[in-house]
């Protein structure tokens, strides 16, 4: 059966075999946690994005992990919070689910995610929570291939409300 766990710290540096990002639909890098993969990976991740073309939102695309310890990074667009009713809960469950496809695709055991969306892109950090759990649980549980599913938080606040979700589900 997958573990399900919370860490508290940066996602660049944890030894998984993928960690994912939460792109945006360009795949250019960004600010938050993509800037901080796009720094700590090195050029060559800029440039395997730039081949990839993009990714819309709520798919998944995987390049190699270069300079990082994880052997891949799995970027993933979310979604832009607009008030709920854009079909956002559906788009962020899509990034974690199609994130998930890739990670087995490309033979993990290990993946970690950042809390997708919560940041820059203004999802309630409750709601995206639940999305993250429920999404990741339902996966596993139908394909039980991954044996630790990571969820990375930057922040204590984050971490809690991740402690608080994954004890009550
Ligand atoms: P989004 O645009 O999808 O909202 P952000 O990067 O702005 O993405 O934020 C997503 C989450 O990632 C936030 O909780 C933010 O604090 C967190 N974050 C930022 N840097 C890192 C990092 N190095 N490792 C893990 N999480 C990070």
């Amino acid at each position: 059966m997958t573990e399900l766990k919370v860490v508290e710290g940066d996602i660049t540096t944890i030894k998984v075999d993928a960690i994912v990002n939460a792109a945006n639909d360009s795949l250019a890098g960004g600010s938050g946690v993509d800037g901080a993969i796009h720094r700590a990976a090195g050029p060559r991740l800029g440039e395997a994005c730039q081949r990839l073309g993009g990714c819309p939102t709520g798919e998944a695309k995987t390049t190699p992990g270069f300079n990082l310890p994880a052997k891949w990074i799995i970027h993933t667009p979310g979604p832009i919070w607009r008030g709920g009713q854009a079909n956002e809960a559906q788009l962020l469950a899509n990034s974690y689910r199609h994130s998930l496809q890739e990670a087995v695709a490309h033979g993990c055991q290990t993946v970690a995610f950042p809390s997708i969306s919560t940041g820059v892109y203004g999802y309630p950090l409750d709601r995206a929570v639940l999305i993250a759990i429920k999404t990741v649980r339902q996966f596993t549980k139908k394909d039980p291939r991954l044996a630790e599913v990571f969820f990375v938080a930057f922040d204590s606040r984050t971490a809690a409300a991740y402690r608080r979700a994954l004890q009550l589900s």
